[in-house]
This record gives C-alpha cells, sequence and structure tokens, in this order.
C-alpha cells in the first residue's frame, strides 16, 4: 500500500511517516518545504516531492505516476496569530490547496482521505473535556480555514464514492523517543518548545500568557497529546477507512489538563534548570481551558495513547532540543 502524506517534512507529519513506515506502508511525501524540513525527510528515507497542493498539474502527474491507495494530509499553515493578521494566506493554502487536492484525488478515483483537523474548530468551549458533537465556533481564521474543509469532506461523503476521517488534534508535543524527529518551526510560539529552548539558554526566559483565568493556578489549561500518539491514531484511522469504515470525526486528546505553570515546573524537574519565567498580559484569542475528550476515538478505532504522561512528554521533546539545538 501507498500513501501519500502532504505535509510529511513537518512536525506531526514526519513522526506519522515514520509510523507508517514502521507499519509496513510505501510513503510518497508531497511538502512545498515552506515550514518543513527537508533533512527530515531524508533521515526518513521516504521519497519527497517537493510541491505544493495547490498546484493541480503537480497532484495530476503525482497521481498519474504513483499508485496511490490513499492521502494523509497534514498540509497547512497552523500559526493562528498570523492567520488573523494574512487570513488570505491561510484561505488559500488551507482551503483552496486542500479542495485542489480532493478535486484531483477523485479525478484519480482515490477515495480515502485523513485530515488533520484542530480542536481550534471549537473555539471557547461550552464545557470540558469536548466531544465531538460540541458546537464548532472558531474564533480565529487558522480554525475557519479547518472547519471549512470539515464541511466539504462531509459534503463529498455524502455525494461521492469519498471517504475521510478528521482528526481534531488538541495541544501536540513531544517527540520521537528515539531523538530521530521533534518538533521545529520557525518562528517557534508553541509553550514546550520555548520552555525548553529558554531551558537551553537559548532564550533568557518564558512568558506565561495571563495568570487571572478561571483556573486552578490561573494560567491557561490545555491537553498535551505525544505526536507519536498522533501518529498511531492516523494508522488507524487509515486502517479504518481501508477496512470501509464510513466518514467521520475524531477527538485526539488524552482527557487531562495541565497548566502552563505546570508545563514550567515539569520542565524545570525534567530539565534541572532554573527556566526562567516572567508574567506577561493575556494572548489574544486563548481559550482558558481545552481539554478533549479522545473516548470516541479509543471505542470505534481502537486507539490507545502510550504517552500521556506529561513528563514523557517533556522528556522526549527535550532529547531532541537537545540534539537539534543543544
Ligand atoms: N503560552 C504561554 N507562553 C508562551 C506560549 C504559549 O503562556 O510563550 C500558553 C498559551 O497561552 C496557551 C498554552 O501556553 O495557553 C499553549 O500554547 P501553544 O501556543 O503551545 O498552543 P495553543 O494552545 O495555542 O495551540
Amino acid at each position: 500500500m501507498t500513501i501519500l502524506v502532504t505535509g510529511g517534512a513537518g512536525y506531526i507529519g514526519s513522526h506519522s511517516v515514520l509510523t507508517l513506515q514502521q507499519a509496513g506502508y510505501e510513503v510518497i511525501v508531497l511538502d512545498n518545504l515552506v515550514y518543513g524540513h527537508q533533512d527530515i525527510v531524508e533521515v526518513l528515507g521516504a521519497k519527497l516531492i517537493v510541491g505544493d497542493t495547490c498546484d493541480r498539474t503537480l497532484l495530476q502527474q503525482l497521481f498519474t505516476d504513483y499508485q496511490i491507495d490513499a492521502v494523509m494530509h497534514f498540509a497547512a499553515y497552523a500559526y493562528v496569530g498570523e492567520s488573523v493578521t494574512k487570513p488570505a494566506k491561510y484561505y488559500h493554502n488551507n482551503v483552496i490547496g486542500t479542495f485542489t487536492l480532493l478535486e484531483a484525488m477523485r479525478e484519480a478515483n482515490v477515495n480515502n482521505f485523513v485530515f488533520s483537523s484542530t480542536c481550534a474548530t471549537y473555539g471557547v468551549p461550552d464545557s470540558v473535556p469536548i466531544k465531538e458533537e460540541q458546537s464548532q465556533n472558531p474564533i480565529n481564521p487558522y480554525g475557519m480555514t479547518k472547519l471549512m474543509v470539515e464541511k466539504i469532506l462531509q459534503d463529498f461523503s455524502h455525494a461521492y464514492d469519498f471517504r475521510s476521517v478528521c482528526l481534531r488534534y488538541f495541544n501536540a508535543a513531544g517527540a520521537d523517543p528515539q531523538g530521530r524527529l521533534g518538533e521545529d518551526h520557525h518562528p517557534e510560539t508553541h509553550l514546550i518548545p520555548l520552555v525548553l529552548q529558554t531551558a537551553l539558554g537559548h532564550r533568557e526566559s518564558v512568558a506565561i500568557f495571563g495568570t487571572d483565568y478561571d483556573t486552578p493556578d490561573g494560567s491557561c489549561v490545555r491537553d498535551y497529546i505525544h505526536v507519536l500518539d498522533l501518529a498511531q491514531a492516523h494508522i488507524l484511522a487509515l486502517e479504518y477507512l481501508l477496512a470501509g469504515g464510513k466518514t467521520d470525526v475524531f477527538n485526539l486528546g488524552n482527557g487531562n489538563g495541565f497548566s502552563v505553570k505546570q508545563v514550567i515546573e515539569t520542565a524545570r524537574q525534567i530539565t534541572g534548570k532554573e527556566i526562567p519565567a516572567t508574567i506577561s498580559d493575556r494572548r489574544a484569542g486563548d481559550p482558558p481551558a481545552l481539554v478533549g475528550s479522545g473516548e470516541k476515538a479509543r471505542h470505534i478505532l481502537g486507539w490507545q495513547p502510550q504517552y500521556s504522561d506529561l513528563t514523557d512528554i517533556i522528556t522526549h521533546a527535550w532529547r531532541w532540543h537537545q540534539k537539534r539545538h543543544g
């Protein structure tokens, strides 16, 4: 079986390529390398096609040249703040790019699609842990682009012979425990990498964005989910579709929330470093608490996260950061 992985040079995509390869799949990576890393795909030894999902001609050629059985679609821009200031960039890449890919797939009669969606489609939830049927009201263009694709996929599965699984991730974190792969964003905006860069001495301090939230310690609470557990869920979703499963959506969360302060404290213990922290204003658009119920994925896909402990997640991320940036 050959799987096309768009965005396979990125963080979650590359860990999914590794997991697919370990499960015996052939993988072809399509990545425009705007944010992805060529050296990571080389480490994986996967075939890399450098190109964009908006390029219909390239996609047609790709589906002609290779017998693709299914597509895992990670390629997307994912900076929430940038999506607010540059929405056109996000709608173009995330919506038009995905639509172009879907059209090329239909033309080539490739009918199975696993899609990277996000808890950002929920906006500010009415209650936590969030379940799949809760209302989706994104509060930024990034979340809106992902919700739009979810809607397109629903309509396609009603009208066409086309099935998909949308996986709504909570906070992807951690790294390959063997240190081969990890998170490397430029610019970096995510909490755990910033905390670890501070531990390495590359930053003077980490800012805590708000300590006046209605949460146990006043800082924001998030559900950190190990990137390899996300990758495992993608394989299970793929196998579910290949076995004839119907179009569906699943949250990928551990159901456990950790505050910004807890993350920093855990990182201090793991690294043995001081990690100075300062208190800053709230970051616009941050819901106080996002925690996801992964029950549906457990029941229907048989998903069993292996690394739900925050210590494992930060230990693996630390190993990678020391190797990549130490
Ligand atoms: N955060 C923070 N300082 C930072 C970066 C993030 O306090 O320098 C907080 C942020 O407000 C959020 C949590 O850490 O509550 C996780 O943020 P991240 O950007 O990693 O992921 P997001 O939840 O935005 O997807």
